[in-house]
C-alpha cells in the first residue's frame, strides 16, 4: 500500500514536470523569441533612423565623403552584428558595410514591407541565413532619395534568446528539485501515521479491539486513528455485551427448564407421591408460564433494532391510560392492600406517541412498583407539562434499588439482589422493553430511587397542541 501511494504521488509530480516543461519549451520559447525580434526590430529602426537623419544625409548633401561613410557603417556592422545598406529608390545597393554586396536588388520595391518597418526572411534570396531587416527612409529635398536597410541573422537573435531560456530551465529544475525535498517530507509525514493506522484496522479486523494505533490528534490523521480507536472499542463493549446477553439468556432459561425436567422426573420415579402430584405440577406450570414470558420479553425487545421499532403514532389523552392501566391491577392491589393516588395535570392531556405501547410502559412500571412496594402502601402516579413535554412519573414507598444497581437496572435481565427474593418470576426484561418504546420514541426516561425508601420512574412524551 505504502509504495502505491508513494509512486502515484511521484508519478503525479513527474507529470506535473513534464507539462511544466512542455509549456517552457512551447509556450515560453515562442514568447520570448516574439518578444526578442520585436525589440531588435525597434533597436535596429531606430540605428538605421539616426543613420539616415545623420551621416547618410550628410553624404547625400555631400557634406562627408563616400569612403567616411563607409567607414562609419563598417564599424556600425561590427558593433551591431548586423549588416548594412544604402539603396536608392529602384533598388540599386550604393553603400554596403561589408564589402562583397554590392550590385542590385531585383524587384525591390518598398511596398514590401507593408506597414511594418521589419521583415524577416533572406531579403529578395540576397541573405545566406533567415535575418530580420529594417528600414529607414533617406529623405533630402523633401523626398525619399533611398533607403537605410540593416539586416540581422534571425539565428543570433535566437541564440541570445537561448542564453536567457537556459537559465529560465535551469531554474525551473532547480526549482523542482527544492520542491521534492518538501515533498519527501510531507510524503513521510503522511505516509508513517496511514501504516499505523492500517495496522490498527487489520488488529481490529482480526477482532483485537483494546489495539491503540498511538497517534496524537494533532491532524486529520491523528483524528481518524483516535475515530478508529474509539469505534473499536465500541464494537469490543458491543461484543462483550453480546456474550453477556448470551451468558444471561441461557441461564434464564435453563433454571426453569431444569427445575420443570427435576420435578417430572421425582414424579415419574415414584420420588414425589400421588397426592403431592398437583403441588409440584403448578410448581412446574409456574415454570413454564415463566418461560413463556421469558419468551415474549425476549420477542418485544427483538423488534427494537438498530433502526428502533415502527411506531403506530397518535394523539392520545395519556391521563385516560393512566386510569385505564392502574384498574387493570385493581385486583393484586386490594389483596395486599396497596392503594394509588393520581395526581393528573387537567382532565385531559393529549400526547403524541404510540399508545399502546405507552401503555405497555406504565404497565411494566406499575407492575414493579406493586411487586418492590410493601402490603398497606401508596404509589402515585403524576403527570406534570413543562415546555411542551408532559412529565409522567411512577413512584412507590417499596424496597428502593441500591446504588451501585441504579445504572443497571435498564439493562436486558438485571435484577437486583434485593429484588431476587421478592420476585421469583421477573425476568429482567420488563424495564429493558420500556427504555426501548420510550427511546423509540426519542424521549427519555430516569429514575430515582434510594434503597429503602421507594423508587420514582418519570418519563417524557410530547405535549400536542390539542386544547387542554
Ligand atoms: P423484572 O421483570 O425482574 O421486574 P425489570 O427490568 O422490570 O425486570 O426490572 C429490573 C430490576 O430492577 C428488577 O428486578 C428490580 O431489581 C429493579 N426494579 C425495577 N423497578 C423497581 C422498583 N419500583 N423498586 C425497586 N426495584 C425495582
Amino acid at each position: 500500500m505504502k509504495r502505491n501511494l508513494f509512486l502515484k504521488i511521484l508519478a503525479g509530480y513527474l507529470i506535473f514536470l513534464a507539462i511544466g516543461f512542455l509549456v517552457i519549451l512551447t509556450f515560453t520559447s515562442t514568447k520570448t523569441y516574439t518578444y526578442l525580434e520585436k525589440e531588435t526590430a525597434t533597436d535596429l529602426y531606430l540605428e538605421a533612423k539616426t543613420l539616415s537623419d545623420g551621416y547618410v544625409s550628410d553624404y547625400y548633401s555631400n557634406r562627408i565623403s563616400l569612403s567616411d561613410v563607409k567607414n562609419i557603417l563598417s564599424a556600425l556592422d561590427t558593433y551591431l552584428d548586423a549588416s548594412i545598406w544604402i539603396v536608392d529608390t529602384k533598388g540599386d545597393i550604393l553603400i554596403a558595410s561589408s564589402a562583397t554586396t554590392y550590385g542590385s536588388i531585383e524587384f525591390f520595391s518598398i511596398e514590401d514591407f507593408g506597414t511594418s518597418y521589419y521583415q524577416i526572411g533572406t531579403f529578395y534570396g540576397l541573405l545566406n541565413e533567415k535575418s530580420l531587416t529594417v528600414y529607414a527612409p533617406i529623405v533630402s529635398g523633401y523626398k525619399i532619395s533611398g533607403y537605410v536597410l540593416i539586416h540581422k541573422s534571425v539565428s543570433s537573435i535566437t541564440a541570445y534568446g537561448d542564453g536567457f531560456l537556459n537559465i529560465a530551465h535551469l531554474t525551473f529544475i532547480f526549482i523542482l528539485l527544492l520542491g521534492l525535498l518538501p515533498l519527501a517530507a510531507l510524503l513521510l509525514g503522511i505516509l508513517r501515521p496511514i501504516k499505523k493506522i492500517k495496522k490498527g484496522v487489520d488488529s481490529y479486523a482480526a477482532g483485537k479491539f483494546d489495539y491503540r494505533i498511538d497517534l496524537s490528534p494533532t491532524d486529520e490523521l491523528g483524528y481518524l486513528a483516535a475515530s478508529l480507536e474509539h469505534m473499536a472499542s465500541r464494537l469490543g463493549t458491543q461484543e462483550e455485551d453480546q456474550r453477556k446477553f448470551i451468558a444471561n439468556v441461557s441461564h434464564d432459561f435453563r433454571s426453569p427448564l431444569t427445575s420443570i425436567r427435576g420435578y417430572i422426573q421425582a414424579i415419574m420415579d415414584g420420588t414425589i407421591p400421588p397426592e403431592l402430584h398437583e403441588k409440584y405440577l403448578t410448581v412446574v406450570l409456574n415454570e413454564t408460564d415463566r418461560l413463556n414470558k421469558l419468551t415474549e420479553g425476549m420477542l418485544e425487545l427483538s423488534k427494537y433494532g438498530t433502526k428502533g421499532a415502527l411506531l403506530d403514532v397518535s394523539d392520545f389523552d395519556i391521563n385516560q391510560i393512566i386510569k385505564q392501566t392502574v384498574l387493570s391491577f385493581e385486583g393484586t392491589c386490594l389483596k395486599r392492600r396497596i392503594s394509588f393516588q393520581l395526581i393528573l395535570t387537567n382532565t385531559e392531556l393529549f400526547v403524541r406517541g404510540d399508545m399502546s405501547k405507552i401503555q405497555q410502559v406504565l404497565y411494566n412500571l406499575i407492575d414493579n412498583a406493586i411487586k418492590f412496594s410493601h402490603a398497606d402502601s401508596t404509589i402515585t402516579i403524576e403527570t406534570t407539562v413543562r415546555n411542551d413535554k408532559v412529565f409522567v412519573s411512577v413512584k412507590d414507598t417499596g424496597i428502593g434499588i441500591p446504588k451501585e444497581s441504579l445504572k443497571k437496572i435498564f439493562e436486558r435481565f438485571y435484577k437486583t439482589d434485593l429484588s431476587r427474593g421478592k420476585d421469583k418470576k421477573g425476568t429482567g426484561l420488563g424495564l429493558a422493553i420500556v427504555k426501548e418504546i420510550i427511546q423509540a420514541h426519542g424521549e427519555n426516561i430516569n429514575v430515582i430511587s434510594t434503597e429503602g425508601v421507594g423508587s420514582e420512574f418519570i418519563f417524557t412524551l410530547p405535549l400536542t397542541n390539542l386544547p387542554l
